[in-house]
């Protein structure tokens, strides 16, 4: 059976994983003020990133799917 809510989770947390590895690669170009920046964007994308994981393990366990 398909879960769409799960389907729809799994997708954000993929969306949210990308957009991690994307601010960590794009920290690894930068220096001074600019990696500062860089590094805070990539704690934000983790801390969406474990949000979204989160959300999905949640609802696995509350749906049973
Ligand atoms: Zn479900």
């Amino acid at each position: 059976m398909v879960c769409a809510e799960k389907i729809r989770l799994r997708d954000e947390y993929s969306a949210t994983v990308r957009c991690l590895r994307a601010a960590l690669k794009n920290l690894g170009t930068k220096t001074g003020d600019e990696w500062v920046k860089g590094l805070a964007a990539s704690k934000a994308a983790r801390v969406e990133c474990a949000k979204a994981r989160r959300a999905l393990d949640e609802h696995k366990a509350q749906h049973g799917c």
